[in-house]
């Protein structure tokens, strides 16, 4: 399978350096060049497999010049094996068709341990094969920095760097971290904010040479082809649980970057007969204005009880917007070039309208998120929700489905990582599970550094001996 970018000047790649790049030359995001499709019948087979088998089905095809089906089977095999629910991604009824699929059974909690944990094994494939190392680093307001420090923590080719701002974490997220003592994995507190964080993250890309020759710099940010990918899967599990192919099913995702929910739309593409797709965010509302208005643009940032949904721009919204620009990668261009001048775009009211068809949204406030936890815990014996997956299920009440189709929303993370949203709902903050239940006694290892790109740069020599 060939990928393109969504600018259409970067050459085409195959799947591994794909992988390996990230971001396209032109500044653009990959995205496969035509991708496959599964009849009625083929889905009707799909359906009698477990989760680790489904994957390997879903995966082929989009890595096929890159893993023979040993290999595959594998690397899928061991990257599901360390979910702690024997379904992976169960699902739990709420209401009439209602349903939450469980995606924070992985070793972080939270959803994106389904793309890390998949793409730490795969980074460590190809680059035993080439015989090469690489750097990761990435900034984490939370979530993602221990999604990828636990899909890093065994390979042997890649040493991970991952920042946060100091003193302004969880303790529970930083633990998740600093609480992982293999030798690749080096935590950094940074004296600033996430932004600044952020800002280093961006300016080592841009200026690599404090690597030399002998290391690759890799980014396991959410624009990565490989994460988006390994999404589909789920989408494809619960729709297949709760009767596709006959039957539709609607998905309602909490969203930031429009990685996860992209992945649903990937999935519609391949033939899985979805519904609708309900965008559901927080008060940092880019997406919910671009369904509701037309309007995509940028706004001030605001802090929440949703904090892996703070965000001002959505990095794979440019994967949708391509489509829907009939892939004109240079017509998308001049768009994504407007959008960074001006802050605000808008589309054809036609191309608008025809997207709508699919997609719908709702935002929630964290007034919102707290009535919806306690209402949830009300009626369905005390079952808890995290702040992420409450607005993903406000939306879903909100948005008219008909209750005839089942709606599905992702729940993204486990309830006790966010527990000032359920000591505000009134209820008892949630207990972390029993394999982490000494999380808070565990020795931690991180260093501070200063917000200083020349500090951090020597830093990362002197840890690898470059
Ligand atoms: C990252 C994250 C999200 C948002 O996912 P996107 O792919 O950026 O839309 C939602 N909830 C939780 C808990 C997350 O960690």
């Amino acid at each position: 399978m060939k990928y393109i970018s969504t600018r259409g000047q970067a050459p085409a790649l195959g799947f591994e350096d794909v992988m390996l790049t990230g971001l396209a030359s032109d500044g653009g995001l990959y995205i496969p060049e035509s991708l496959p499709q599964y009849s009625a019948e083929e889905m009707k087979k799909l359906a009698e497999l477990d989760y680790p088998s489904l994957a390997v089905e879903i995966v082929r095809p989009f890595v096929s010049d890159f893993l023979n089906e040993a290999k595959l089977q594998q690397i899928v095999g061991d990257t599901y094996k360390v979910f702690r629910h024997k379904a992976v991604a169960p699902l739990t009824q709420l209401g009439t068709n209602e349903w939450v699929m469980e995606l924070f059974h992985g070793p972080t909690l939270a959803f994106k341990d389904f793309a890390l944990q998949l793409l730490g094994r795969l980074l460590d494939e190809s680059l035993g094969r080439r015989n090469e190392k690489a750097v990761i680093l990435g900034a984490t307001s939370g979530d993602t920095g221990s999604a990828a420090i636990e899909g890093c923590r065994a390979c042997e080719h890649v040493d991970i760097f991952i920042m946060h701002p100091h003193n302004r974490v969880s303790e529970v997220q930083r633990r998740q971290m600093t609480t992982v003592l293999a030798d690749n994995v080096h935590n950094i507190a940074i004296e600033g904010t996430f932004d600044d964080c952020q800002a280093l993250v961006k300016a080592s890309f841009a200026d690599q040479s404090f690597l030399g020759e002998k290391r690759r710099l890799v980014a396991v940010n959410s624009i990565n082809w490989a994460r988006i990918m390994a999404q589909v899967v789920y989408y494809f599990y619960a729709a297949l649980s709760l009767g596709a192919p006959e039957k539709e099913v609607s998905f309602s995702v909490p969203t930031g970057n429009f990685g996860d929910i992209f992945a649903g739309y990937i999935a519609k593409k391949m033939g899985l007969p979805v519904k609708k797709l309900i965008v559901a965010t927080n008060c940092n509302d880019i997406l919910h204005r671009f369904f509701a208005d037309n309007s995509y643009s940028k706004e001030q940032l605001a802090p929440t009880l949703s904090p892996s949904m703070d965000i001002m721009v959505s990095s794979n919204f440019e994967r949708l917007l391509f489509d829907v620009q009939d892939r004109n990668g240079e017509q998308l261009k001049l768009m994504m070039e407007a959008f960074d001048k001006t802050g605000s775009i808008s589309i054809d009211n036609n191309r608008w309208q025809a997207v709508k068809v699919l997609f719908d949204s709702d935002r929630s406030s964290d007034e919102d998120v707290v009535s919806t936890i306690k209402q949830v815990s009300d009626d369905c014996s005390g079952y808890l929700l995290d702040p992420h997956t409450a607005i993903g299920v406000k939306a879903a009440r909100t948005c008219s489905v008909d209750v005839a189709t089942p709606i599905v929303i992702l729940a993204t993370a486990h309830p006790v990582k966010f527990p000032e949203a359920i000591v505000r709902a009134g209820l008892r903050e949630p207990e972390l599970p029993v394999w982490l239940s000494d999380l808070h006694e565990r020795p931690e290892k991180y260093d501070v550094l200063k917000d200083d790109m020349k500090g951090l740069h020597g830093y990362i020599q002197s840890t690898l001996n470059l």
